[in-house]
C-alpha cells in the first residue's frame, strides 16, 4: 500500500505521516528533508538558492546531511522552498522519491506532490490543511518552547510567502490530487488529528 500526505508547511502532515508510518508499518519518506538538504548544500557552497544551475548543483549533497538538525530550521526552510521552484532541481530529486514509493510492500511519503507527481497511483491520498494564523501559531509556540525570541508577525508572514511559492510554482505546485482526501487540522489535537487520519485511510481502503 502506497499512502501519499501532501500539505502546506505546519499543517500538521509530518506529525501525522509518523502516526500513520507507524500505524500501518510502512517505510516513511519525509520528502522536505531532501529539498531542504539541496538549500542548505548550496547555503554550504555560497551558491544562490534562485539559481537553477547553482540550485541543481547542491542536489549532490551526502546523505550524511539529512541527519543534519539544521535542516529544520526556518532559515533552511526557505531555501528548500526556493530551490524547489527549478524543475532541474524537482528531476533530480524525482527517482529516489519514485523508487521509494515503489519499493516492494509499500510506503508512506509526505511533501507537496506526492499524490499529483510522485505516486499518482497511491491507494490513498491525504490532502493536510489549517489555516495560515493557526499554522503560524503553533510553528511560534514550538519556537519559543525551543527558546528561540521570535515574532508572530514576521512567522505569520513567512508561511504566506512559503505557501505562494510552494502554489505558485509552474512545475509540480502544491495543490490536492483530484482524488485526495482533505483533512483540516485546525480545531483538532494532534491526536483527534491521528484519529482523522487513520478514519480516513480506512474509508478509502473500505471503497477501493
Ligand atoms: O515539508 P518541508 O517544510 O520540509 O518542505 C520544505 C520545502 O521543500 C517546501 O516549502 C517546498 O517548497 C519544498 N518541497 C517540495 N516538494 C516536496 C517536499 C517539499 O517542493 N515534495
Amino acid at each position: 500500500m502506497i499512502i501519499a500526505v501532501d500539505g502546506p508547511t505546519a499543517s500538521g502532515k509530518g506529525t501525522l505521516a509518523k502516526a500513520l508510518a507507524a500505524h500501518y508499518s510502512l517505510p516513511f519518506l519525509d520528502t522536505g528533508l531532501l529539498y531542504r538538504a539541496v538549500g542548505r548544500q548550496v547555503q554550504l557552497r555560497q551558491g544562490n538558492a534562485d539559481d537553477a544551475a547553482d540550485a541543481l548543483a547542491g542536489c549532490d549533497f551526502p546523505d550524511s546531511l539529512l541527519n543534519d538538525p539544521i535542516l529544520r530550521t526556518e532559515e533552511v526552510g526557505g531555501l528548500a522552498s526556493r530551490v524547489s521552484i527549478h524543475p532541474e532541481v524537482r528531476a533530480a530529486l524525482n527517482k529516489r522519491q519514485v523508487d521509494f514509493a515503489n519499493q516492494p510492500g509499500g510506503a508512506l511519503l509526505d511533501g507537496r506532490d506526492i499524490g499529483t507527481v510522485i505516486a499518482p497511483h497511491a491507494n490513498v491520498k491525504l490532502f493536510v490543511t489549517a489555516p495560515a494564523e493557526i499554522r503560524a501559531q503553533r510553528r511560534h509556540d514550538e519556537m519559543r518552547r525551543q527558546g528561540m525570541n521570535v515574532d508572530f508577525a514576521n512567522i505569520l508572514s513567512d508561511i504566506r510567502l512559503r505557501d505562494e511559492r510552494d502554489m505558485g510554482r509552474a512545475d509540480a505546485p502544491l495543490k490536492p490530487a483530484e482524488d485526495a482526501l482533505l483533512l483540516d487540522t485546525g480545531d483538532l489535537t494532534i491526536g483527534d488529528a491521528v484519529q482523522a487520519a487513520i478514519s480516513l485511510v480506512e474509508s478509502r481502503l473500505r471503497t477501493h
